[in-house]
C-alpha cells in the first residue's frame, strides 16, 4: 500500500457565502482524497488525505477552478500525521471561534441560473423576488456579524421550509449553504406599504405603467422609480429639486442600452458583472425618449437589473429611473420608518417593500470607463467591503481614517488592509454624520476591532471637521489624494510628481487649494507643493460655488480694468468687486474646479450651479461638441520661481478675443481643455519627475483626462491613477490611511 499524505490546507480572502465548500467537496471527490472542509473564522480551513498524486490533483483543482466568485487572498499548506481510519470527505459545520479575519463578500447581482428559474413556470421560484444562490444575492447589506452563517444575518428570521434545508444541506446543490437561500413559503415577501394588494408586483407595475413616482426595497437601500420621460421625469425632478441634474436609468438588457448608448466590451463586461454598477456611457447622436434624463451632458448612467426584483419589473420596461431613495444629500433610506416620511412628504406615490432587513445602507456603485480604463466614481453597493491590501513597507497598525467633509467615506485600517466604508455622503448633513458613526461602529464589530472610539483618528485637515475624540492626526486634502494614488501603486515611488486637480481643499497656507504638484519628501506624511494654478479671489466663499458669476468677476477682474454691463449687471459687478476690494470673505484660491466654473461663466454657458460642478460639467459638454480642432489651445505661461506658478491670464486674455471674434463656445470651452493639459505637460517637462500621480475630482472630466492621458503617453512619461478608490474626495479616506502615526 502505497505511504498516505495529509495536508491542512488554509484558503484565505473572500471564501465564505460563495460556494467555497461545496466546490472544495466536489474537487475533493473528483481527485478521491479523503477529509474534511470546514469554515473558521480565519478563512476556510481543509484537510486532504490521499497518496502523493491524489492530493497533488486536489491542490491543482483547488488552485486553478476556485468558485467563479471568490476572491483568494492566499492559499497556504502544511503536512500533518495522516489518519489510518479516515473515509470519505465530509464538510464539517462552522464554528464561532477565533480571530475573525475572514473577508466579507459584497453583495452580488442575479446570477443567469437564478434569473432563469424566476422566469420558469415549473420551477418552484416562479416569479420569486428573493431568489438566490451561494453565486448570488444579498451579502454585506444583510450581515450583522461573522462568520458569514444564517443565524448572523438579517435571514435569521425567516426559518426554512424542508425543500430549501434539503437544498442548504447538500454539498453537491447550488444552494447549499447559501445564507440567504428562501422561497415562497418560507422566505421574505413583498407588500406595497399601507395598501392590503394581494400581488403587490403586478400593482407596482401599473402604478409606475400610469406614471406614478414609486419607491422600490432593493439590496442596499429603496430606490425610486418611475419612467424616464414625460409627466414622471418632470414629477421626479420637482420633488428631488433636481432641474437638470441626471439621473440613473435601469435598462431591460443590453440591447436596449446600445439603442441609446455606445458600449465598449470593457463597458459590457461591467454592466453584466457581478457588482452590476451603474456605468457612465457616451450617448449615441440621437437619445430619443431619454434626451431630458441628463440634459446637462453628453452621458447617460445605466444598470442592468441586479435583483430578482427588478429583473421581474423590468421584464415590463424599458428602461426606468432608478436613483437612491432619499431627501438630497440625505443618506439612502433603508426601512419603512425612512421610508414613510418620503412618502408622508408626497416624494413618492407608493412604496413597494419587503420584510428582510437591511442591516448596511450601500448605494448603487457608479464606474465610467476613460480610454479602456476602469474609474470608480462612487464605490458602494456590490465593492463594498471589499478591503485593499497596504504597500507591504507600511507597519501593520489599526486607525481610523474620517475621510473628507463632501462624497464621505471613511477608511479603517487592520493590519495589512485598509477597508474603505460605502459612500457616506455630505457631512454637512447631520443625518450622514449619524450615519457615518453608526457604520464606524459596525464595521469594527465585522472586523473585531475593540474600543473604536478610542482609535487613533486621522482627519482632514480643512478647519471645523468634526473629530472622532482628541488622538487625532491631520492630513491636507490634496496631500490625502496624492497619498490614494500612491497607496494603489507604491511603485510610483520615489521621485514621483502628484498632479491633483480639484475642487476644494485647505493648503497648508491657509488658501483654498485645488490645481496643485506635490512631491512627496523623506516619508508618507510629509510633502512640498512644488507647483500650483496662481491665486484668484473666490468672492463670497462657498457661495461661488454656486453663483459662478462671481468667479466670473474675480477672474476678469484679474485681466481689465473696468468690466462693462454687457458682461454682468453693473450693481452686481460693484458688489463683487467690493468683496474682493475689501478682502471680505473672499478667500485666495488655486483651485481647477473653480476655474472651470468660472470660464464657464465667462463664455456665457451658465451663471448658476444648481448642484456641485453643474458649470463645469456644461462646459465639458461643450467641449465635447467641438467640431474645429485646428487652433486648439491657448497660450500657457509659467512662472518660474522656487515654487511654479500657472499663470491663467494670458489663457483668458485669449479666450476674450476669442469671444470678441465670435469664436464658437465650443471651440473655446475645447481650446481651455487643452491649455488646461498643456499647462500641466509643462510644469512636468520643468520638473522632470520619474512619473506622475493623477488625482482629484477633475479628472472625472472625460475629456480633460483622455487629452491628458493620449498626451502623456505621446511623451512617454509614466503615470498611475486611482483604480480601486474613487479619483474625487471618497478616496480621501483612503489616502489618509497610507500617513504612519508619528512617533512624539
Ligand atoms: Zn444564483
Ligand atoms: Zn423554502
Amino acid at each position: 500500500m502505497q505511504n498516505l499524505i495529509r495536508l491542512k490546507v488554509t484558503v484565505t480572502g473572500i471564501v465564505q457565502g460563495v460556494g467555497m465548500r461545496p466546490t472544495i467537496y466536489r474537487h475533493a471527490t473528483n481527485s478521491q482524497v479523503t477529509g474534511h472542509v470546514s469554515n473558521t473564522p480565519q478563512g476556510v480551513l481543509i484537510e486532504v488525505q490521499g497518496i502523493a498524486s491524489q492530493v497533488a490533483t486536489f491542490m491543482e483543482l483547488l488552485k486553478s477552478f476556485p468558485p467563479p466568485q471568490a476572491l483568494i487572498e492566499n492559499i497556504s499548506s502544511i503536512q500533518i500525521p495522516s489518519l489510518p481510519n479516515d473515509l470519505g470527505f465530509v464538510i464539517i459545520e462552522s464554528h464561532h471561534l477565533g480571530i475573525k479575519s475572514t473577508d466579507i463578500s459584497p453583495d452580488l447581482a442575479t446570477c443567469p441560473d437564478c434569473a432563469q428559474e424566476i422566469f420558469d413556470p415549473t420551477n418552484r421560484r416562479f416569479q420569486y423576488a428573493f431568489t438566490n444562490c451561494t453565486n448570488c444575492g444579498p451579502r454585506f447589506t444583510i450581515i450583522k456579524d461573522r462568520p458569514y452563517d444564517r443565524p448572523l444575518t438579517s435571514m435569521n428570521s425567516f426559518p426554512m421550509c424542508t425543500s430549501c434545508l434539503s437544498e442548504y444541506q447538500d454539498p453537491l446543490n447550488r444552494r447549499y449553504h447559501a445564507q440567504p437561500n428562501a422561497c415562497k413559503d418560507c422566505g421574505p415577501k413583498l407588500s406595497i406599504l399601507g395598501m392590503n394588494s394581494n400581488n403587490p408586483l403586478r400593482d407596482i407595475i401599473t402604478f409606475l405603467q400610469n406614471e406614478k413616482i414609486v419607491a422600490i426595497k432593493g439590496l442596499g437601500g429603496f430606490n425610486i422609480a418611475c419612467l424616464p420621460y414625460g409627466r414622471s421625469l418632470t414629477k421626479i425632478r420637482e420633488r428631488k429639486k433636481r432641474p437638470t441634474k441626471s439621473f440613473a436609468l435601469m435598462a431591460k438588457n443590453i440591447s436596449v442600452i446600445e439603442r441609446y448608448c455606445h458600449v465598449s466590451s470593457q463597458e459590457n463586461a461591467a454592466l453584466h458583472s457581478c457588482q452590476a454598477p451603474i456605468v457612465i456611457l457616451k450617448k449615441k447622436d440621437s437619445s430619443g425618449v431619454l434626451a431630458n434624463v441628463s440634459p446637462d451632458n453628453n452621458y447617460l448612467g445605466f444598470m442592468l437589473p441586479y435583483t430578482p426584483l427588478h429583473h421581474l419589473i423590468m421584464e415590463h420596461f424599458d428602461f426606468l429611473i432608478m436613483t437612491s431613495a432619499n431627501e438630497k444629500d440625505e443618506p439612502i433610506a433603508i426601512n419603512d420608518f425612512e421610508i414613510t416620511q418620503l412618502l408622508e412628504k408626497s416624494f413618492v406615490d407608493y412604496v413597494l417593500t419587503h420584510n428582510r432587513d437591511i442591516i448596511h445602507r450601500a448605494d448603487d456603485s457608479i464606474v465610467q470607463f476613460i480610454k479602456d480604463k476602469k474609474q470608480i466614481i462612487r464605490r458602494s453597493r456590490g465593492i463594498v467591503p471589499l478591503p485593499i491590501a497596504t504597500p507591504s513597507f507600511l507597519g501593520h497598525e489599526n486607525r481610523l481614517c474620517l475621510g473628507a467633509n463632501m462624497k464621505n467615506t471613511f477608511a479603517l485600517r487592520a493590519g495589512n488592509k485598509i477597508y474603505l466604508s460605502q459612500h457616506i455622503g455630505e457631512l454637512i448633513e447631520h443625518r450622514n454624520h449619524e450615519f457615518q458613526r453608526q457604520e464606524i461602529q459596525n464595521l469594527a464589530t465585522l472586523l473585531d476591532i475593540q474600543d473604536i472610539q478610542e482609535q487613533k483618528t486621522t482627519i482632514d485637515a480643512h478647519p471645523g471637521y468634526e473629530n472622532f475624540n482628541s488622538n487625532f492626526q491631520q492630513v491636507f486634502h490634496h496631500h490625502a489624494h496624492f497619498l490614494s494614488v500612491i497607496g494603489e501603486h507604491p511603485k510610483a515611488l520615489p521621485g514621483t510628481l502628484g498632479i491633483i486637480c480639484d475642487g476644494t481643499g485647505f493648503g497648508t497656507d491657509g488658501h483654498i487649494w485645488g490645481f496643485e504638484f506635490l512631491k512627496i519628501k523623506d516619508d508618507l506624511n510629509a510633502f512640498e507643493r512644488v507647483a500650483h494654478l496662481d491665486y484668484f479671489e473666490l468672492p463670497g466663499s462657498e457661495r461661488a460655488i454656486y453663483e459662478v458669476d462671481r468667479i466670473k468677476i474675480s477672474l476678469l477682474n484679474q485681466i481689465i480694468d473696468k468690466i462693462d454691463s454687457s458682461i454682468a449687471p453693473a450693481a452686481r459687478v460693484k458688489e463683487i468687486l467690493m468683496l474682493i476690494n475689501k478682502k471680505f470673505n473672499s478667500p485666495l484660491t488655486s483651485s481647477l474646479g473653480r476655474l472651470f466654473d468660472g470660464v464657464a461663466a465667462i463664455l456665457g454657458v451658465t451663471n448658476v450651479s444648481t448642484y456641485e460642478a453643474q458649470a463645469a460639467i456644461l462646459l465639458q459638454k461643450e467641449a465635447e461638441n467641438n467640431t474645429n480642432f485646428q487652433f486648439n489651445s491657448y497660450p500657457v505661461k509659467i512662472i518660474e520661481n522656487s515654487l511654479l506658478k500657472i499663470d491663467y491670464r494670458p489663457m483668458l486674455i485669449s479666450l476674450i478675443k476669442d469671444i470678441t471674434h465670435n469664436v464658437s463656445i465650443s471651440e473655446c470651452a475645447y481650446k481651455f481643455h487643452k491649455w488646461v493639459v498643456d499647462s500641466i505637460l509643462q510644469v512636468i517637462q520643468i520638473l522632470a519627475p520619474a512619473s506622475v500621480c493623477l488625482s482629484g475630482g477633475c479628472f472625472q472630466n472625460k475629456l480633460l483626462m483622455e487629452i491628458l492621458v493620449d498626451k502623456l503617453t505621446e511623451s512617454k512619461i509614466t503615470y498611475y491613477t486611482n483604480e480601486l478608490v474613487p479619483v474625487n474626495d471618497a478616496g480621501i479616506s483612503f489616502g489618509q490611511a497610507l500617513v504612519e502615526e508619528k512617533c512624539v
